[in-house]
């Protein structure tokens, strides 16, 4: 197994070797299905072959005594066999479709409980449109590659062989001909599929990459429109597409030139004449030759069909291909269940933390310490590393050198789940699912959180008032099929979830700041009630907020420059000592007003953006 971040107990563990053990593994997981089906084939095969050797020996009677009660004997035999046969093969159909139907709802769960367990770093690779195009095309393919793919397959397979037999048991020497054709017949295939193979890999593989262009495109709409830059991405898009035919063309070329339909032809004519000489020379009855014939002419049915249905199962294991180099990505993060599971406190310490996406380092030796409770400002220019320190916490991602501690456990000791359930974020971009918005407060509660619950955590995060405004109060719908909610709507929504998971160690992103002054002052309340009581990495642009902050922590470049509490660093440092003295006297005490000051006469109120007020700071303490 790969290291995931989340298992499910009683999970199915399928045979993962290769794109054949897997699709086998999911087949046998059903055993009664596949052997039912092919002993229906065998019986409708039997049957079918059954009439033209029961048609021939009418002809011999016919030709013969003209015994009427045998000829009405030999007629309802065949009906019976071709009746038969028909009901046989309708439960042979149901129970392959059941089977390709089964193969596909749990080729799918699979991928998904994959997906869901794989680590950030690995999705942040991973192209949305691509893995789309695998979710839901290749895994339809697996289930046309059952049914009819290997269904044909089986079936036809089992059609050449009974009849063989049965003419083999008319007269052996009647066999030299289709066994002839036979042996050029599985030698044309096995050509056509070496030729088709690699085209129809080629085909899936166009697919996704023409997927994740639209996807891209739909995704970044707003950037396409605003930059009027739909003639390009069409463009873009139509190469994709017309790549994308192209192969499509190709795969036609190489099914044009399949050749055991033209053999079949001409192997038919040899058959009649092999027979007639036979015949001739008075080994075999004209009611032989007849019977002979039906049963050659069965053999057109494998030979027609193995065009089609081979083509679809060379689909379905390319798909197949894709779908488990999807869940064989290994992912950079175990769950480590069996690690430290135990309430926290929430004394957080970093020692020499040292980080990077890629190559190059972020975050640079970066060592502090936090006591339970404590609230962390994070401040910094954009880019500086804020926001990726925070994401070493509840190992989103691992660290490179150096190590975290909580409550004096490193957090790759800590088992996920424990660590995760105990750290809450909330992230500047708040993410809401299309669900209600009682729902999307709920997202991260254990269990079910009741009503009361959540009404009550919505009310600390002062977010039941504007709830209350919609028509549907808790039950609204969020996102595409209903309201969408403002910045500062959402946050309260997430500080309202935070607070329902009630979380020991809160990181929370409030570098952005596009709201107006009166939903501020209702989410600066919210805020400091969340912060409450739980250890708190706050990244913050607002002066106010770095001020009431237990420990305050500047990074650039990837590097603490410098840390300390307010009071620490109003002695250490003259800058921020400057700073404040500064927008104390300009905007007085009250948090709303950090960001405005006033101008050189101090009459005019500007705004200045938070932004721009810390860049000064930073730019001060930098030049100490
Ligand atoms: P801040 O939060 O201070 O604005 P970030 O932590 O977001 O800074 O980013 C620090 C650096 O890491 C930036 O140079 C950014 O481009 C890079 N970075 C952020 N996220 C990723 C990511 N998922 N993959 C690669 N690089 C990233």
């Amino acid at each position: 197994m790969n290291p995931r971040e989340f298992t499910i107990a009683d999970e199915y563990v399928y045979d993962r070797r290769s794109a054949l053990h897997w699709i086998r593994a999911h087949i046998l997981r059903y055993p009664l299905l596949p052997l039912t089906a092919v002993a229906g084939y065998i019986c409708t095969a039997i049957l079918f072959s059954l009439s033209p050797v029961l048609v021939g020996q009418a002809f011999d009677v016919m030709l013969t005594s003209a015994d009427q009660a045998r000829l009405l004997t030999l007629t309802l035999l065949v009906l019976v066999t071709r009746v038969g046969q028909g009901f046989i093969s309708l439960g042979s159909a149901f129970i392959v479709e059941v089977l390709a139907q089964r193969l596909e709802r749990d080729a799918r769960e699979e991928l998904y409980i994959s997906l869901l367990g794989k680590s950030q770093t690995f999705h942040n690779r991973q192209e949305v449109g691509d893995v789309m195009a695998r979710a839901t095309n290749d895994v339809q393919q697996l289930n046309l590659m059952i049914n009819p793919g290997a269904s044909l397959i089986t079936e036809s397979t089992i059609t050449t062989i009974i009849p063989l037999i049965g003419i083999g048991l008319l007269r052996f020497e009647l066999l030299l001909v289709p066994m002839a054709f036979l042996v050029i017949f599985v030698i044309a295939l096995r050509q056509y599929n070496r030729e088709l193979t690699p085209i129809t890999g080629a085909l899936r593989m166009q697919f996704g990459v023409m997927n994740s262009g639209l996807a891209e495109a739909i995704s970044g709409i707003e950037i396409v429109k605003a930059y009027a830059q739909e003639v390009k991405e069409r463009r873009r898009f139509s190469a994709y597409a017309r790549q994308y035919r192209d192969l499509f063309v190709r795969e036609g070329r190489v099914k044009a030139r399949y050749l055991p339909l033209l053999l079949y032809g001409i192997t038919f004519g040899l058959a009649f004449g092999h027979a007639l000489l036979l015949f001739l020379n008075g080994g075999l009855s004209i009611g032989e030759v007849v019977a002979f014939m039906g049963l050659f002419g069965i053999l057109r049915f494998p030979t027609f069909i193995s065009l089609f249905s081979f083509s679809l199962v060379q689909l379905g294991l390319a798909g197949a291909e894709r779908i488990l180099g999807l869940i064989k990505a290994e992912t950079e993060l175990d769950e480590n269940a069996g690690g430290v599971v135990q309430p926290m406190t929430g004394e957080l310490v970093f020692e020499h933390v040292t980080f990077g996406y890629g190559a190059n380092p972020i975050l640079k030796d970066i060592c502090f310490s936090a006591q339970p409770g404590a609230t962390i400002a994070i401040v910094g220019q954009t880019g500086a590393g804020k926001s990726t320190l925070t994401r070493l916490v509840n190992r989103t991602y691992d660290v490179h050198a150096g190590r975290i501690m909580i409550d004096g456990v490193d957090v790759r000791d800590w088992s996920m789940q424990s660590l995760r359930s105990q750290i809450s974020t909330i992230e500047q971009d708040i993410f809401l699912f299309s669900r209600t918005i009682a729902e999307n407060i709920a997202f991260g509660a254990a269990g079910n959180a009741s009503r009361e619950q959540i009404e009550q955590a919505a009310r600390e995060a002062q977010a039941h008032d504007f709830i209350m405004r919609f028509p549907d109060g808790y039950d609204t719908m969020v996102g595409e099929r209903g309201v969408t909610l403002s910045g500062g709507q959402r946050q309260r929504i997430a500080i309202a979830r935070a607070f329902l998971t009630n979380p020991r160690i809160l990181i929370l992103d409030d570098s952005t700041s596009a709201i107006d002054s009166a939903t501020e002052d209702q989410i600066q309340r919210a805020m400091r009630r969340i912060l409450q009581g739980r250890t708190t990495l706050l990244i913050t642009h607002r002066i106010s907020q770095i001020r009431w902050a237990d420990h305050i922590l500047v990074l650039r470049r990837g590097e603490l420059v410098a840390q300390g509490t307010h009071a620490e660093l109003m002695v250490q440092s003259e800058a921020y000592r400057r700073i404040f003295a500064r927008y104390d006297e300009d905007s007085g005490q009250t948090p709303l007003l950090d960001a405005y000051h006033l101008d050189g006469d101090g009459k005019q109120p500007v705004l200045a953006s938070d932004q721009q007020l810390l860049w000064q700071l930073l730019m001060e303490v930098e030049g100490q």
